[in-house]
């Protein structure tokens, strides 16, 4: 599932994977509200990638490689899961989320406040 498939974009899902590609550069730029995309094989995935749910613009790439430091683990591939929690900051924003069972559920040390 290389190709993202076009009932994806409509904007009725909660988070999931909605392609896998080989290697990083193979990252569509757009992807669907709540789309993710696999980097790697389910058997050896290597990266996630998302537009981050704050919706400001800014793209997620997680390490999923158990080799690396740090890395996340994708707990349920199909009811997307990810552990531990995402924590993003650049400055006047930090972005600090669960994504469990296909929902984002915002930490209260977010900013702006969610
Ligand atoms: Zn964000």
């Amino acid at each position: 599932m290389s190709q993202i498939k076009w009932w994806q974009w409509l904007p009725i899902f909660p988070w999931r994977i909605v392609a896998s590609v080989e290697a990083a550069p193979d990252i569509p730029e757009r992807l669907p509200r709540n789309g993710a995309v696999l980097v790697g094989t389910r058997a050896k995935p290597k990266w996630l990638a998302f537009d981050c749910p704050c919706r400001s613009g800014h793209r997620i790439s997680i390490p999923l490689d158990p080799n690396t430091r740090p890395h996340w683990t994708v707990t349920d591939l199909e009811t997307l899961s990810v552990h531990p929690s995402i924590d993003f900051t650049a400055p006047g924003r930090r972005c600090h989320y669960f994504i469990r069972r296909a929902r984002v559920q915002w930490a209260r040390d977010s900013v702006p406040k969610r």
